[in-house]
């Protein structure tokens, strides 16, 4: 059986200079709350990479006035820790592990700030363009519905390994943001060290290049209440 899903497609459009301030965007200057500093990992003390961000979208699961971040540590290129097989993540989970990545959704009306670009990556802007996607049933006993493979907000994951849906320490549901499909490269700076365990010299991959389903707590208990579930 199929029926469709509205989504927002995230094209990635390059900018020329890296310290344009672009709201949503790979690379470029990350937009935090107000006295916040740039994330550091947890286990080697180095400054992440800002990967992207995004700012929520009215009629999308990002919602207006939110902002999603995304970092991941320079030196360590590795899937997230395997969560729970089902059931919910443990309490305060952004706080456990190893720490080589962090997911920041910062709530609407909060007074905010722009850090230093990010020297990595070269700069892109992220424009979200609203379409739609065909979803298919798999006709499973567990509800199991797979949507387009692509970079977007909103809409179905494309499930590569079968549904993997989890509930946020606070017993909320989790609810889903954004897919970045295997193997998308984010365009480095050529200055910049090849990245470790990267299939290329040039780009800079997250989670090893897997497929990634970044979801946040419906209930928004914590701005750092996020899970990707990589596959
Ligand atoms: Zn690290
Ligand atoms: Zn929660």
């Amino acid at each position: 059986m199929t029926s469709s899903a509205r989504f927002f497609k995230l094209k990635i459009v390059p900018v020329p200079n890296r310290e344009t301030v672009v709201r949503s965007s790979v690379g470029g200057c990350p937009i935090m709350p107000r006295g916040a500093a740039w994330p550091h990992c947890r286990t080697c003390a180095v400054p992440m990479v800002h990967v992207l961000q995004l700012d929520g979208i009215a009629g999308s699961p990002l919602r207006l006035g939110e902002h999603l971040l995304v970092f991941q540590c320079r030196n360590w290129n590795d899937i997230p820790e395997f969560p729970p097989e089902s059931g919910a993540l443990p309490d305060g989970h952004w706080d456990r592990g190893e720490g080589h990545y962090a997911f920041f959704l910062t709530p609407p009306g909060t007074d905010e700030y722009v850090l230093d670009a990010e020297t990595a990556l070269n700069i892109s802007e992220l424009v979200p363009e609203e379409t739609r996607e065909v979803t298919k049933d798999m006709g499973r006993a567990q509800k199991f519905v797979t949507g387009k493979r692509a970079f977007k907000l909103g809409g179905v994951p494309s499930w590569a390994q079968g549904p993997r849906v989890l509930r946020c320490g606070c017993g909320a549901e989790m609810e889903f943001l954004i897919e970045v499909p295997a193997d998308l490269p984010f365009p480095k700076d050529p200055s910049t060290p090849e990245q470790r365990n990267a299939y290329s010299k040039t780009k800079f991959y997250l989670f090893l290049g897997n497929e990634i389903y970044l979801f946040a707590c419906s209930r928004r208990c914590h701005p750092q209440a996020l899970w990707a579930i990589v596959q």
